[in-house]
């Protein structure tokens, strides 16, 4: 089974991505975190998409094209997986659909979670993460017992670079411009499934597993 998660920044994709993979035992594939990790590690290409993060912009389509087409090829996509974070642009759709096409693979669902625009930005300014395990939390709606500290591990909380307030306007900027048209795109390709994103996270869940079991007959 193999969806994508669509959504602005702050919809909860990783949220709900983390939720399905424990539910199907299939990898969430997230070109953010993908690109966090190369950035932490100064590798030439975490040194050359970090300028671009920071600044709240997409990183070239080339460069998320190559990572997500090298990622597909090990062992544990073969049972399926949860793209989280791409496609964002009608260029890396394309792009992916060829090289599924290619591999006689295709996407099962396009799960788009819409979230009220308004609400975004405080749920992206209150997301934390732990340093040591990477646990997320959010100051308002999954808190911490301590803010500045992980209830599993201990470790120090932190907020990324690109989730504080001036980023975060650009990035939901750039995600109307060039990641919203993706909407129309998959639905005139039958595979769109619109979900609300409002409310409790358990709710939201349920209704995405009910799409995905709805069509597994
Ligand atoms: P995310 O964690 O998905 O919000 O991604 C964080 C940042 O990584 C984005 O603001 C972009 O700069 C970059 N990024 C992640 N995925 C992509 C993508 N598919 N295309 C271009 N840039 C991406």
């Amino acid at each position: 089974m193999n969806l994508i998660l669509l959504g602005p920044p702050g919809a909860g994709k990783g949220t709900q991505a983390k939720m399905l993979i424990k539910r199907y035992g299939i990898p969430q594939i997230s070109t953010g975190d993908i690109l966090r990790a190369a950035v932490k590690e100064q590798t030439p290409m975490g040194v050359k998409a970090k300028a671009f993060m920071d600044a709240g912009a997409l990183v070239p389509d080339e460069v998320v094209v190559g990572i997500v087409e090298e990622r597909l090829q090990q062992q544990d996509c073969r049972g399926g997986y949860i793209l989280d974070g791409f496609p964002r642009t009608v260029a890396q759709a394309d792009s992916l659909s060829r090289t599924l096409q290619k591999n006689e693979s295709d996407i099962d669902h396009v799960l788009a979670l819409t979230v009220r625009s308004e609400e975004l930005l405080s749920r992206i300014t209150g997301r934390r993460t732990c340093r040591s395990c990477g646990a997320g939390y959010h100051l308002l709606f999954d808190p911490p017992k301590s803010p500045e500290t992980c209830t599993e591990c201990g470790g120090e909380l932190y907020q990324r670079d690109d989730d504080r307030e001036e980023t975060i306007r650009r990035r939901l900027d750039v995600y109307q411009e060039q990641t919203a048209p993706l909407i129309s795109y998959y639905a005139e390709r039958n595979l769109l499934k619109t979900v609300d994103g409002m409310g409790e996270m358990a709710v939201i869940q349920a209704n995405l597993v009910q799409i995905i079991e709805s069509s597994r007959g």
